[in-house]
């Protein structure tokens, strides 16, 4: 099999280990090809790719945008798109910029619980403070011994309707997809089995992101079930989106799944990274 990782993260979002490092490990764990893809920012990818090449592995440029539809909270891939592009590059810099009055705004409301100081200890974890996540606030509140683990900070906390959740105002739909796609980028829904769609609800927003241009579902997740990958590699045929396969590895210890170790991806789909 060829073996593909389109999604992972680095300390230049909410990973925990530098681009390099990322590449390499991928390399060693028998990747074929990867694609990096933090959230909302380009940094890693010119180290990565570098590391990459070093390891003779094949290395494609990508990034994971945080998109709001339908006031969801909703990420969206963009691969092998040009890293130089001007409006791509002007439309990341705009969502971060919101990052870090969001952080001080969960810090406010995770004090009104009695939690102090999440600002600050969040802010430990981000090696880029401009990409500030709620991954760096689930890692203070298990460091400070509020929940034993992320999983149950993203049960009791930093969701909607528990403490320290706020909205917050990310791209749209529309406006992920013009950015990759005028970069000659690739789109790609990822884990889709995450959101917390409705049937009909999830099919209205794949019907509006196939008119928008999107080519590309997550069928393969390290957060999908058997069940998401058998629903998700259903719509794919019947939508015609091309299939992808990710572990969005956030760091060793952390993640379920480590680079490149996934199941294939079901038959009789078409692998995204035959489009590159
Ligand atoms: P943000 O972009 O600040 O809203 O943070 C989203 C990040 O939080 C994701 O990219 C994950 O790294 C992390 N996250 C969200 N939900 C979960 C979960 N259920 N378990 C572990 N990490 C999560
Ligand atoms: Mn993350
Ligand atoms: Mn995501
Ligand atoms: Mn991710």
């Amino acid at each position: 099999m060829f073996n593909c990782d389109l999604h992972c993260h680095s300390t230049c979002s909410d990973g925990l280990l530098p681009a390099a490092d990322v590449a390499r490990r991928a390399a060693s764990n028998g990747v074929d090809m990867l694609a990096l893809t933090d959230h909302d920012d380009l940094e890693g990818l010119p180290s990565a790719r570098a590391a990459a090449a070093v390891a003779g592995m094949a290395f494609v440029n990508g990034v994971e945008i945080s998109i709001e539809w339908e006031s969801l909270q909703i990420h969206i891939l963009g691969y092998a798109f040009d890293a130089a592009d001007p409006a791509l590059n002007a439309g990341l810099t705009s969502i971060r910029s919101g990052r870090i009055e969001r952080a001080r705004r969960m810090s406010a409301e995770l004090a009104k619980v009695g939690i102090g100081g999440a600002f600050e200890g969040a802010m430990r974890y981000a090696a880029n403070p401009s990409l500030i996540s709620r991954a760096h606030f689930g890692r203070f509140l298990v460091e400070t011994g509020v929940a034993k683990d992320l999983r149950s900070v993203f049960e009791s906390y930093l969701v909607p309707g528990r403490p320290g959740y706020v909205d917050h105002r990310w791209a749209t739909l529309a406006d992920s997809l013009s950015w990759i796609l005028g970069a000659g980028g690739i789109a790609a829904v990822a884990h889709p089995g995450r959101y917390k769609l409705s049937r009909a609800d999830m099919r209205r927003f794949l019907a509006e992101y196939k008119e928008l241009g999107g080519q590309a579902i997550e069928v393969v997740s390290g957060s999908h079930t058997q069940e998401h990958v058998d629903t998700f590699g259903r719509l794919a045929r019947e939508y015609g989106f091309l299939a992808s396969r990710g572990s969005d590895f956030h760091g060793p210890g952390e993640s379920y799944f480590d680079l490149g170790q996934l199941a294939p991806l079901p038959d009789g789909l078409k692998p995204v990274w035959e489009a590159f």
